[in-house]
C-alpha cells in the first residue's frame, strides 16, 4: 500500500480542521493501515489529528471516543510507534535510525545510501530513545 492509498483509506477518520493526510512515506503504509485497524476494533469513532514523521519515527496523534478508555489505543499507538522505529520509511524493509546532518530518518541500508544518510551510531537504544528522548519536546 502507498500513503495515497493510505489516505483514501483513512479520510472519513480525519477530525476535522486537522492535516486530513499522512505525512511519511510509503514504507510505512502498511503499517500505519494495521495500527489504524487495531485502533478501530476498541473506538470506531475516533478521530485521527495527525499521523507523521518526527525525529524519524512515527507520530500519531488522535481523539478518542470519550466513553473509550484512551490508554488501550495509546498501547496499540506505542507499539506501532515502535515498530516503525525498524521500519524503513521509504519501502518497509527492515530499518535502523539514519541520520543526514540534522535530520533523523528510519531507513534500510540500500535507502539509506540512496538519499546520502548514515547510520546514526549515538542512538543505540530505540526502546529508551522513544520513551525519553523523543518526547520532550513535543508540542505536536
Ligand atoms: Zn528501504
Amino acid at each position: 500500500m502507498t500513503t495515497q492509498q493510505l489516505n483514501k483509506i483513512l479520510q472519513p477518520y480525519w477530525e476535522e480542521g486537522w492535516d486530513g493526510y499522512c505525512r511519511f512515506d510509503d514504507g510505512w503504509a502498511d503499517l500505519v493501515h494495521e495500527c489504524h485497524l487495531n485502533i478501530l476494533e476498541i473506538d470506531p469513532k475516533y478521530k485521527i489529528n495527525q499521523i507523521k514523521e518526527k525525529f524519524g519515527v512515527l507520530r500519531f496523534y488522535y481523539q478518542n471516543d470519550p466513553e473509550i478508555e484512551s490508554n488501550k489505543i495509546d498501547d496499540i499507538i506505542q507499539k506501532y510507534e515502535l515498530k516503525s522505529a525498524s521500519t524503513c520509511e521509504m519501502c518497509a524493509q527492515k530499518g535502523y535510525l539514519c541520520k543526514k546532518k540534522y535530520w533523523l530518518k528510519t531507513l534500510c541500508f540500500e535507502c539509506s545510501s540512496k538519499l546520502g544518510f548514515e547510520k546514526n551510531e549515538k542512538i543505540i537504544n530505540v526502546d529508551s530513545y522513544l520513551s525519553n528522548g523523543y518526547r520532550k519536546d513535543d508540542n505536536h
